[in-house]
């Protein structure tokens, strides 16, 4: 017999069914693994879009919103909304601190001053407008070195003392700074001011803020008031020394007021107390048309009457002097002027007396001419006498300036203010003076005025000081 070979079957052969499921099954993890992909895919995809969202929020970008498929994950969805949120919180922020940035340095624009914040290597953080225009430059101001904008070593020392103190100092200088015209320079005097900023500085931060200040206006009218006060001591003092002169040596006990010679100290005392109360009534004219120059009246007037009436008022003189005062109107009409009469008295009376004060020579001509032109009035007092020396000229409207040379100062009678006055009335009624002199010809006083006379709101800016801006202190 042969050996048959024999099959033992130790597993059933795979079924249709059993091949079928496992196909699926791998399908199926291939699938999930392909959902798990593409879901990550997108993650990444969206976390990406989040994290540039959140770069370029700096820019006021928004957080860009999510892809509809994770708008289901709830976690996503959360994170996506605080990211939001404080992106937005932090935008808010940043704006209202750029628009309060803004408002200041708009406001430290607004300053007349010029001013620099430095930080702590003297580099400049902000220079405001009245800084940049005293020292132009066609570079960038933010972040230059502070001594390439200003070179002037009094601010440096100023400012290192400052720092070297930790606190502020202030100096007093003069300075050739841009005066509005192309290449040209004015002298000014300027108040410097430093002092170190303590903000910040343990941060790292710190620096100092520099001030400069032009004084030379305060300067000037400071200087016009001391003048004011040392010449009218000294021209009320020397009437007021004669008459108690005289006081004293008629105090004594066996003086006879009868005396002739008493007699005559009465009349110089007169004289000498007519001077003082003539001396206190033109400064307080002066005083009332600078302090309260908004109170002017706003009458209707003629000023051809006006003048009338003075050269009536002044008709003892005029025929002392044998002079001839003659008005000419440009033509036969009404020449009514808004503004306040007792000045315009004050101004044809003192330009009139002063030149038949001055003119001691009979025959004088006076001449008081009047038209219109471009909606102003045109008032010339003219005379044919002595006149004024061109050196003196530009100095006629101060207070208390009289013409020294051949005029015999002490023989004519005056304060010295009465130009002063005339001065200031004509410019609290917006109008302007100009004085011509050919000496011995002809001297001509010029006054233009607006018809309408001055508006009531521009006169309260004139008793501000806004309209006396020539800083001519007359
Ligand atoms: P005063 O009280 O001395 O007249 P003013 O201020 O009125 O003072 O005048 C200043 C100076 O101007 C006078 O002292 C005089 O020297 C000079 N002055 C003014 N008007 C005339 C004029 N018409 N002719 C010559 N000099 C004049």
């Amino acid at each position: 017999m042969t050996g048959a070979t024999g099959l033992i079957r130790l597993s059933p052969p795979p079924t249709f069914l059993e091949a079928s499921t496992s196909i699926a099954l791998i399908a199926l993890a291939a699938a999930l693994a392909l959902v798990f992909a593409v879901r990550w895919h997108r993650l990444r995809r969206s976390i990406r879009e989040l994290a540039a969202g959140i770069a370029s929020s700096g820019d006021g970008a928004m957080v860009p919103p999510l892809r509809r498929a994770l708008r289901n994950d709830p976690e996503l969805v959360h994170l996506n909304r605080a990211i939001a949120d404080t992106l937005a919180e932090a935008a808010l922020a940043r704006d209202s601190e750029r628009r309060q940035r803004a408002f200041q340095e708009a406001l430290l624009n607004e300053i007349k001053d010029a001013i620099f914040i430095l930080d702590r290597n003297r580099e400049i953080h902000f220079a405001n407008a009245a800084a940049k225009a005293l020292f132009p430059s066609d570079q960038p101001y933010r972040s230059r070195a502070f001594f390439e904008v200003c070179r002037d070593h009094r601010v440096y020392d100023t400012l290192e003392l400052a720092e070297d103190l930790g606190s502020k100092v202030s100096d007093q200088i003069t300075m050739r700074v841009p005066d509005g015209r192309p290449d040209r320079l004015r002298e000014v005097s300027i108040l410097v001011e430093a002092e170190p900023l303590d903000f910040g500085r343990e941060n790292g931060g710190g620096g100092s803020w520099i001030l400069l200040k032009d004084i030379t206006a305060q300067l000037e009218t400071e200087q016009i008031r001391q003048d004011f006060v040392a010449n009218a001591s000294h021209e009320l003092r020397t009437p007021l020394s004669i008459i108690s002169g005289y006081l004293e040596t008629m105090d004594e006990a066996d003086t006879d007021l009868n005396e002739p010679v008493f007699r005559r100290a009465v009349a110089t005392m007169r004289k000498h107390g007519q001077r003082i109360v003539r001396i206190v009534d033109d400064m307080l004219s002066i005083s009332k048309l600078e302090s309260a120059a908004d109170l002017l009246a706003r009458e209707p007037f003629d000023l051809k009457e006006t003048v009338a009436e003075t050269i009536e008022q002044l008709m003892p003189l005029i025929e002392e002097k044998s002079a001839r005062v003659t008005v000419k109107a440009a033509d036969d009409r009404d020449w009514t002027f808004f503004g306040d009469r007792f000045y315009w008295d004050q101004i044809f009376f003192n330009l009139i007396e002063n030149a038949l004060k001055q003119n001691p020579e009979p025959g004088l001509k006076i001449t008081v001419r009047l038209k219109e032109k471009d909606g102003r009035y045109l008032i010339a007092v003219s005379d044919d006498g002595i006149g004024i020396p061109a050196a003196d000229l530009p100095l006629v409207f101060k207070r208390f300036y009289r013409v020294q040379k051949h005029h015999a100062r002490d023989k004519v009678k005056g304060t010295g203010l009465g130009l002063s006055i005339v001065k200031r009335a004509v410019e609290a009624h917006h109008g302007r003076i100009e004085v011509e002199s050919r000496p011995g010809l002809k001297t001509v006083f010029t006054i233009s005025v607006p018809v309408a006379g001055p508006r009531p709101s521009e006169s309260a800016a004139f008793a501000a000081g806004n309209e006396s801006k020539d800083a001519d202190p007359a």
